[in-house]
């Protein structure tokens, strides 16, 4: 039977523990669990049909949740994370060897920029930055040792796109894999597993759980790639979630694509009520006709999120503003929760910090999308004429 989006959300990967026929999942807080006397103690001998063995290694609670979203996303199966970064650094050490080279798009979530100008490339690792929306410049990236090209759709925190089978055609040529971080489409807009990617990430922390109460992170993809995953790195570096992260992820989880439209419809609204507005420069979301890719916008996302990002005069100034008269929308990092928030980031600071271009195209391409600054808007599920007239009192 092939069910419907909201029904998966709520059912899917679910199971009522047997004994006590409880319709909600346990929280299985256990560590370890009563086993059979022949049970192999190294993971590298690791039976799958044995049964829960240590959480570290696979926990019901946890296994729940990688079976909802690999529902969602349409993936194979899953392994779940304590938080985003550390779903991202274990498939980073997973694929990657010295000697290899990696293509990562020049603008990408902070922590994964910063690990992969520094942190990657001290292993031996060749890492190129590039700007993964120009599929020419992807091409011309490659080489005869790329392993892994990592993307970012739509990307933190410029919301530019990336053409995901395109990408994924260019990375196959070479015998590379494609990694997809899917963290602002969620599967109610992208399922980058059906456009050709090998592996879906999501930080758990931001649409997912959908409440700013939990960090988590996770992989998708195929059962080969991600029992070789949770074998020969996810349990060795041990970034294990929660099971009570988990319980609060699955359960937020279930009203996803519910949310998923609410976040879309305020975000329309906020979008056009912001580019009309006297104060703003300029206004990008992906739901709008001014998106330099509403084309591929319309294509690739069954849903536009709820994330835009608008330029000001002066917007240091504009921040200190906004961070004192808003009284509702939160002047706080991380977005995708019930809350609105919203964050300044300074163009110029991040240049310093965290996003190195070696070509001018890529540095205009920024400019196009961010200028000196932009406000980060993660638009919530309160009323949306609450929000607008709170964002008309500040600005
Ligand atoms: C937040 C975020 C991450 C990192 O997730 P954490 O749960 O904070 O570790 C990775 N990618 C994107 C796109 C994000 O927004």
């Amino acid at each position: 039977m092939s069910l419907g989006e909201q029904t998966k959300a709520i059912h899917a990967g679910e199971f009522p523990n047997p004994a006590t026929g409880a319709s909600a999942p346990d929280i299985v807080m256990s560590t370890t669990f009563i086993t059979r006397a022949n049970t192999a103690f190294s993971v590298e001998n690791m039976d799958e049909g044995a049964g829960w063995i240590y959480t570290r290694w696979g926990n019901p609670t946890i296994r729940q949740l990688e079976e909802k979203l690999a529902a969602l996303e349409e993936a194979e199966t899953a392994v779940a994370f304590s938080s985003g970064m550390g779903a991202i650094s274990a498939l980073l050490f997973h694929l990657l060897r010295a000697g290899d080279h990696a293509i990562v798009s020049d603008v990408a979530y902070a922590a994964l920029s910063e690990l992969t100008n520094e942190l990657i490339p001290a292993l031996n690792i060749e890492i190129t930055k590039v700007d993964t929306s120009d599929t020419e410049a992807v091409q011309a990236a490659l080489q005869a040792n790329t392993r892994l090209v990592y993307i970012e759709t739509p990307c933190n925190p410029l919301l530019r796109l990336t053409d995901i089978a395109a990408v994924a055609e260019i990375a196959h040529s070479v015998g590379a894999r494609l990694a997809v971080d899917s963290t602002f489409a969620t599967p109610v807009a992208t399922k980058p597993l059906l456009l050709g990617a090998d592996f879906v990430i999501h930080s758990l922390t931001k649409y997912a759980g959908g409440h700013g109460d939990a960090l988590g992170g996770i992989v998708l993809g195929s059962k080969a790639n991600l029992a070789s995953l949770r074998k020969k790195t996810a349990i060795r570096l041990g970034g294990t979630l929660s099971p009570f992260n988990a319980w609060l992820i699955l359960r937020g989880l279930a009203t996803l694509p519910l949310r998923m439209r609410v976040h879309q419809d305020n975000a329309l609204k906020i979008a056009a009520f912001l580019e009309q507005h006297p104060q703003v420069k300029k206004v990008i979301y992906p739901g709008l006709p001014s998106h330099p890719q509403y084309d591929l916008a319309r294509r690739q996302m069954k849903n536009f999120s709820g994330i835009i990002s608008f330029q000001v005069e002066n917007g240091k100034e504009a921040a200190q503003r906004l961070a004192e008269k808003l009284k509702i929308i939160h002047y706080a990092v991380s977005l995708g929760h019930h809350r609105s928030l919203i964050f300044y980031l300074n163009s110029k600071e991040l240049f310093e910090t965290t996003f190195k271009f070696s070509t001018q195209k890529q540095l205009d391409s920024w400019n196009t999308f961010a200028g000196e600054g932009i406000f980060r808007l993660s638009v919530g599920l309160e009323n949306v004429e609450d929000l607008i007239a709170d964002l008309e009192q500040a600005l």
